[in-house]
């Protein structure tokens, strides 16, 4: 994170104009300037983190909070029953302003858009050792 302001933080203290939907004291929320459907949504920490794995406990837990009562409210506004949660993190997941958010994404049945990634197989013993390994790592 570079000591210069985000463009979100700019808009979380009025400097750049935006369509607000939500504000408490950690969490800031507004329509996406270039939206994907209607309705699309950005849900961002007032704490100023490029990376959601940098927020602090109390961010994360209300940014998750925040999120449910959004999209409770974009569903029953816009009549969609579906919608994507998509959070990139980092320029070669996509992320280009670098300040923690989550897209809401309503999805109607004439919606075109869509998220294609490409699985692959999984290799059942180097995940068993992934998985024991991300764990441990946590304690
Ligand atoms: P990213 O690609 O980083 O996940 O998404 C950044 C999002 O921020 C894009 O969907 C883009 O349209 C939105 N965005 C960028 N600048 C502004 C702005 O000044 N105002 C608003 N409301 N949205 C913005």
């Amino acid at each position: 994170m570079t000591s210069e302001k985000s463009i979100f933080t700019r808009i979380i203290e009025g400097e750049i104009p935006c369509f607000k939907v939500f504000e408490n004291d950690y969490v800031y929320s507004f329509l996406d300037i270039n939206p994907v459907s209607h309705g699309h949504v950005l849900v961002i920490p007032k704490e100023p983190a490029q990376f959601l794995h940098e927020l602090s406990p109390e961010s994360s837990s209300e940014l998750g909070k925040a999120l449910s009562i959004i999209s409770k409210s974009i569903t029953e506004v816009t009549g969609a029953t579906s919608y994507n949660i998509i959070q990139n993190n980092g320029s070669q997941a996509g992320q280009t302003v670098f300040h923690v958010h989550f897209h809401i994404i309503p999805k109607y049945p004439e919606s075109t858009h869509s998220f294609p990634w490409k699985t692959m197989e999984i290799d059942k013993k180097e995940a068993s050792e992934l998985a024991q390994k991300i764990s441990h790592n946590m304690e």
